[in-house]
């Protein structure tokens, strides 16, 4: 097979045989296609489309380019949530010990945060000791004694992906609904749980920035899940504010265990019940929405899932006296805080812009190896229709310097909008999909 002649054919908007997509990924991980011509394929895929049973394809192949994990010796039902990317993220941090609490295993593969979207294994490493990189045989030992383990990718699990994925950072190929669903479930395929939730963000800080466009990703997820024999729900939810008070590693740990702890933050307690009852539903551990959501709200009003998480922090090497002695985590120098110099509601929260605050700040990446400041970032005083007199807090930022802050200020006042009037509601969970 030649190179030149699949992307010629794929210019001209024909479909690739299962052949020519499998020996295409094989030859790319081996370095044998060079990223010159893989490039000009990405760019041709952008264009022309890839049919459902060429993602399917693509995404076995992605998958099989590495190793599948094995984790046979986990007992029970094994469950599985992925992110498409969102600012404020910290669903998996609360919704993990809900679901471990609730009688399910939760052995996860997580990433770190990269351009504006934070990652959770970065968060959790503002518990200082905590360790992410286990083997398979180690996740299972986790996963069974504490309920879950989160760990971090290692580099045998989807290599194409991971070559791919720079590749398409740099040429301008992210956001194409073939490759984006076939990076995604490969890796998920290679963790082969028995159920899967796909939290598919939509908004200004999405991938997916019209409703239109992360429903047709969220339909293609979990068509693709269903070929591949996985049982996969997909919520399309909105991310055009953040989610939570906090953006930033270790303020998102610290609204993590005030959740964990019993406070009611509505976004982050609906979402993690939405997505949550999914799961129970999907692998038959209740029988109704209405008793996984009483079962998963339990676990938080109860303290159970705070206690699994301390638990989980401690078995992964975390200091786990940091979830009393919030003390112990990072805590940036200075704190500034954004003061509202008029009347009215907040209208709107820029959440791409104040993902690209944090990152300026210091607390993301702005290349994959950059090194993160967990400490810094924000609090957010007022959320999307909340009403502000001039003098109120908007947010406090916190950073390393006078100076990063009093950009950061700035820069915050420019992405919250006030208006006099609140603006209508706008549900958080916005479609469900399921595959089966
Ligand atoms: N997350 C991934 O893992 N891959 C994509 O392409 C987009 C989001």
């Amino acid at each position: 097979m030649q190179m030149t002649e699949l992307i010629l054919k794929k210019r001209r908007g024909l479909a690739l045989s299962p052949d020519e997509i499998r020996w295409m990924i094989e030859q790319y991980t081996a370095n044998i296609i060079p990223d010159y011509q893989m490039s000009a394929m990405l760019m041709a895929i952008c264009f022309a489309g890839m049919t459902r049973e060429e993602t399917l394809c693509m995404t076995l192949a992605m998958r099989d380019s590495g190793v599948v994990m094995n984790l046979a010796g986990v007992d029970g039902v094994r469950v599985d949530k992925h992110s498409t990317g969102g600012v404020g993220d910290k669903i998996s941090l609360i919704l993990c010990p809900m679901l471990a609490e609730c009688g399910v295993k939760m052995p996860m593969l997580s990433g770190r945060g990269l351009g504006h979207t934070g990652g959770t294994i970065d968060k959790l490493e503002s518990f200082s000791g905590f360790r992410c990189e286990w083997t398979d045989e180690e996740v299972t030992r986790l996963t069974n004694r504490v309920g879950l383990a989160i760990a971090s990718q290692s580099d045998s699990i989807c290599p194409a992906d991971k070559k791919l994925y720079a590749l398409r950072d740099v040429t301008g190929t992210v956001d194409c609904i073939a490759l984006i669903v076939s990076s995604i479930m490969s890796k998920k395929l290679a963790t082969d749980a028995d159920a899967l939730v796909l939290d598919v963000k939509t908004g200004r800080g999405a991938f997916m920035k019209t409703e239109e466009d992360a429903l047709a990703l969220a339909k293609e997820l979990t068509e693709v899940g269903r070929l591949a024999g996985k049982r996969v729900t997909a919520l399309v939810t909105d991310m055009n504010q953040p989610l939570g008070r906090t953006v930033g590693n270790a303020l998102e740990v610290r609204e993590t265990l005030a959740v964990l702890k019993g406070r009611n933050e509505p976004d982050l307690v609906e979402l993690c019940l939405a997505l949550g009852s999914e799961l129970l539903l999907a692998c038959h551990v209740c029988n109704t929405e209405q008793e996984a959501r009483a079962r998963l709200l339990d676990t938080l009003t109860s303290g159970a899932a705070l206690e699994r998480f301390r638990l989980f922090i401690q078995a992964q090497g975390g200091d786990a006296e940091a979830v009393d002695d919030e003390s112990r985590l990072p805590t940036a120098p200075v704190r500034r805080e954004v003061r509202s110099t008029q009347d009215g509601y907040v209208v709107a929260l820029d959440a791409l812009e104040i993902g690209n605050l944090v990152v300026r700040l210091g607390g993301g990446r702005a290349k994959k190896d950059s090194p993160v400041d967990l400490s810094v970032g924000l609090e957010l005083g007022k959320k999307i229709g909340e009403p502000v007199r001039a003098g109120q807090t908007l947010a406090v930022i916190h950073a390393r310097t006078q100076a990063e802050a009093e950009a950061a200020e700035k820069t915050y006042l420019s992405c919250c909008r006030i208006g006099p009037e609140p603006p209508a509601p706008q549900p958080l969970v916005r479609t469900v999909i399921r595959s089966l």
